[in-house]
Formats: C-alpha cells, sequence, structure tokens
C-alpha cells in the first residue's frame, strides 16, 4: 500500500498554498483551487447527512462541468465511491449503468450547482468518514461482452499506486503543470490528467465535446490554455497533427505527451518529437481493471530507431506485467502470449459480477492480478503489445465489445441475428461493420434501412460505438460447428481474416 500521506490530503492542501489558482478550466468556465475543495467539502457533509446511513455509490452524470470534479471529490470525501457517465450516452445506457451500480444518488451539474448556492460556503466540521485503503473510489463502467456495461471498482489503494508512479515518472512542476483533458470522465484515461493535476496543484484543460466537433474552436482553445502536460489517445494526437499549425509555436509551455489506450505509431511519435522539440513523448499502457497504466517508455529518437512497431514500456515498479501461456505459465522470453498484471493498482473486480471477475482475475506471486485478454512478448524487460485475443476492439481509443453491439443489434425487433467486425486500415480499427439477417421484410432499400437501425440502434448506444455500416443478408455463411462464419463475412468486406 501507498506510503504517502491520504491522496485526498495531497488535493486538499492545494486550496491553502494556492487558492486563487485555477483548478479546472472547461467550456469557457473556471474553478479556482480554493472554490474546488471549499466547494467540494460542502457537498460532501451535504451527501453524509442527505444519504444518512448508505455507503453506495454516487453516478455523476454530465460532461466536463466544473462541478463534475466538485462531486467525484465530494463523494469520496463522505466515503462514497463516484460513477463518471458522460452526457454522450444514451438513456437506457445510463439506466443500465445506474441500476447495475445500484447508486444512492444520481448528480448533474445543474442539481449540483443548486445544492450549492443553498449551501454556507465554509464548512464548521467534515464528514464523518471518507475513502480509506481498499474501499472502492470510483467505478468505471466500460463494455461488456454480452450488451451489459460492467463496472471496474478501483479503490483508493489501487489510485494511489498509479498517482505515485506518475509522479515518481515525471517531474511535474507542482503548481506549475497545465493537463490537457481529452477524453470524457467515463474513461479512464482521464484519471491521467484529472489525478496528475489534482495531486499536483495543477490546472486541468478540458476540451469539450462542442470544441472537439469544431476544429476551429479546438486549435484555439488549445493556443489559447498553456498546456504543459498533453493527455490523451493517440489517435487525438493524429488527428490534431493534422493542422500545421500544431508545434511548439502553438503550445509554447508544451513539457510531455502521455499517450494510452491505444497504440502509438512510431509516425506520429516522430512528428511530434519533430514539430515539439523541447517536449518528451511517452507510450504507455494498461486497462481500466489496472487502473489507468502499469508499463511506460519514454519514445525518444533511440527508441525510434531501434523499434517498429514501439514497445508499451517498462513495468510499473511493485507489478509484474508477465507474458504466460494457457496455463498461465511465464513464457521464455520474446514468445508471444497473455499479458498479465499483478500488483498493487489492480482492481478487486467487476462491481456485483463474481463470474466475470472470478474469469479475469485471481493471484500472483502474493499480489492481485489481471488477465488483460491482450496479446503480447516481453523483450529486454520492455512488453510488446500485438493485438486482442477475444472480440474487444479499440476504435479512436474507445473500447468496445463487439458483442455489446452484437447483442444491442439483436435486442431490436427488426433484427434476427447480427454479426459486427472491425473494419481495419493500416493495422488500425477505423470503423465497424455489422451484418444483419432480418426477422421480416426489409420494407425499404438498404439505405432507408440502415439508416433507420442505425438510428434506434443510436437510443441504446452512444455514437462512438454505432456501426458505419451495415449488410443485409439472408443467412449468415456457417463453420463446420454451425456458428456464423466470421472469417467468411470479414472476406466480404474485403478484409483479411
Ligand atoms: P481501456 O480499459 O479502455 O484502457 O482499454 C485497455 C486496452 O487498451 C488494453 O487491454 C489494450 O488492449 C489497449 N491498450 C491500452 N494501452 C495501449 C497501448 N499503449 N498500446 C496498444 N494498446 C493499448
Amino acid at each position: 500500500m501507498s506510503n504517502s500521506p491520504h491522496l485526498l490530503d495531497r488535493i486538499d492542501r492545494w486550496a491553502q498554498i494556492c487558492p486563487e489558482r485555477l483548478a479546472h478550466t472547461s467550456g469557457g468556465r473556471s474553478l479556482s483551487w480554493a472554490r474546488l475543495i471549499a466547494q467540494s467539502d460542502a457537498l460532501a457533509l451535504w451527501l453524509e447527512t442527505k444519504l444518512a446511513g448508505t455507503l453506495g455509490p454516487i453516478a455523476v452524470h454530465g460532461h466536463k462541468e466544473p462541478e463534475m470534479i466538485v462531486a467525484f471529490l465530494a463523494a469520496v470525501k463522505c466515503g462514497r465511491p463516484y460513477v463518471p457517465m458522460d452526457s454522450s450516452i444514451p438513456e437506457p445506457r445510463i439506466a443500465k449503468i445506474v441500476e447495475g451500480a445500484a447508486a444512492s444518488l444520481v448528480l448533474t451539474p445543474e442539481r449540483i450547482g443548486a445544492i450549492l448556492a443553498e449551501l454556507p460556503a465554509a464548512q464548521t466540521r467534515k464528514p464523518v468518514r471518507r475513502v480509506e485503503g481498499t474501499d472502492p473510489f470510483y467505478i468505471l463502467f466500460t463494455s461488456g461482452s454480452t450488451g451489459e456495461p460492467k463496472g471496474v471498482v478501483i479503490t483508493l489503494a489501487n489510485l494511489s499506486a498509479f498517482v505515485d508512479w506518475l509522479l515518481s515518472e515525471h517531474s511535474f512542476a507542482e503548481q506549475g503543470e497545465v493537463f490537457l483533458n481529452q477524453a470524457p470522465f467515463s474513461f479512464d484515461l482521464s484519471v491521467m490528467d484529472l489525478f496528475g493535476s489534482l495531486a499536483t496543484g495543477g490546472t486541468l484543460a478540458s476540451v469539450t465535446k462542442e470544441e472537439l466537433s469544431n476544429l476551429k474552436a479546438l486549435y484555439l482553445r488549445l493556443a489559447d490554455s498553456g498546456i504543459t502536460s498533453w493527455v490523451s489517445t493517440p489517435s487525438f494526437a493524429q488527428m490534431c497533427l493534422i493542422e500545421k499549425g500544431f508545434r511548439s509555436a502553438m503550445l509554447p509551455a508544451m513539457k510531455r505527451f502521455l499517450f494510452c489506450g491505444e497504440t502509438l505509431a512510431p509516425e506520429t511519435a516522430a512528428q511530434l518529437l519533430e514539430r515539439f522539440p523541447e517536449a518528451e513523448v511517452w507510450n504507455t499502457y494498461g486497462p481500466t481493471e489496472a487502473t489507468v497504466a502499469t508499463t511506460s517508455v519514454r519514445v525518444d529518437t533511440a527508441l525510434l530507431e531501434a523499434y517498429s512497431p514501439l514497445p508499451v514500456g517498462y513495468e510499473m515498479p511493485g507489478t509484474r506485467v508477465v507474458v504466460v501461456d494457457e496455463n498461465g505459465v511465464e513464457v521464455p522470453e520474446g514468445e508471444r502470449g497473455e499479458i498479465v498484471i499483478a500488483g498493487p493498482n489492480v482492481s478487486p473486480g467487476y462491481l456485483k459480477r463474481p463470474e466475470l471477475t472470478e474469469k479475469a482475475f485471481g493471484q500472483r506471486d502474493g499480489q492481485r492480478c489481471y488477465r488483460t485478454g491482450d496479446w503480447g512478448r516481453a523483450k529486454a524487460g520492455l512488453i510488446f503489445f500485438e493485438g486482442r485475443m477475444d472480440g474487444q476492439v479499440k476504435m479512436n481509443g474507445y473500447r468496445i465489445e463487439l458483442g455489446d453491439l452484437e447483442a444491442n443489434l439483436r435486442i431490436l425487433p427488426e433484427i434476427a441475428d447480427a454479426v459486427v467486425l472491425p473494419v481495419q486500415k493500416n493495422g488500425k480499427v477505423e470503423s465497424l461493420a455489422a451484418f444483419v439477417v432480418l426477422s421480416g421484410p426489409k420494407g425499404g432499400s438498404d439505405f432507408e434501412v440502415s439508416a433507420l437501425l442505425k438510428t434506434k440502434l443510436g437510443e441504446h448506444l452512444p455514437a462512438y460505438m454505432l456501426p458505419r455500416k451495415i449488410t443485409f443478408l439472408d443467412a449468415f455463411p456457417m463453420t463446420p460447428n454451425g456458428k456464423a462464419d466470421r472469417k467468411k463475412l470479414a472476406e466480404l468486406l474485403g478484409q483479411k481474416p
């Protein structure tokens, strides 16, 4: 367990040290450190009184409003984990998450604002109990292969282990960093910038979905933000690199790019090093189940010369990242196997899903471990990622179970059966393609029926999970043992199976 002071004390102290410094800027709004801490203390007391003895999670439903962070801190300050839910998630899925989490309360930025407006600015006491040790700190819901999102429980001990490592890896300047927040708070990549910033007295600079949908607004926001520590998916940086002006002249304070969540292409890293000669580029790797990242490596010109594809890094001290065979036995150096992570950052498991937890988690060398489902190799202490063993894909950094999409297609009354395949280009998933067998007559052109099905599906799933192309078949080609033949379907897409 982390020997550092309680993470909440490390965060709270900035209200005394730099009260006027901005803790968060987002969508033209901002929140100072003094207000962040005062408001989260006030909301924590309100929650304690309101919820009396129940310690169920607090669901926080919004986007990147400053109230979101106030609510996250308030929840843990009164002993309850928070469940961040981004506003891009459609209502039926939100309902599943709230029900699956058995949340005691759902807060929105508007509701938080209204509650705070009624509360005294200064508190005379603290809540009786805050989150400690192995108590759940947050619960993140990720795509589940059966169509039900699954809640990954992350404890204070898990998060503290990650934050300690993050701060030891990078020489962040106390009260000196501005962190880019690109990912929504419902994705664990955001934990890197949110807690990197909160632990160092930094400023979190969020880009909102409105800014993301308008490139001109995005570059203005970036240029205006003073970002020093960039945290994003490689896809987001690749998109920014299309703009020729995206270089150190636009972001002169940039010190480091931290990537996680999907493959970092050597070309992306090389372009960034060329355009930001003063900045470092880092590749980090890990699943939500092991708290954001467990391996990291600085990508400099020497590493670029030595490796293509790039390694995902060296294991975090105190953890073991090993490559094993189907019996869980470590394979010889350089051989391919499944990446298993053991250490203090590994989650206790999925919320109220013992059978799923049992399948993926266990013990290894006295530590909790997680079988990632990732193919990998270890060479000279470095871990290399080599794709997924199952139907999970990453598209623009988003984790999607193909089975989740298939299950949500099958619940539409028009659809009898569905298979979803990734469409790849240059080794990256570019879009998803669905093959469907309808339950009745088509009742329109392919275009019309596709549009209708996408609209209906969009009522259940966030936009990033929707298939781009839907192909109608009378029946699926079958394998000899009677399963839909995914290889044959991939050939129909012109893809290598
Ligand atoms: P998530 O839980 O959304 O963070 O997704 C975790 C999965 O993303 C991992 O199990 C990998 O399949 C993939 N992933 C994470 N980091 C990297 C990386 N640096 N390079 C390639 N794939 C990655």
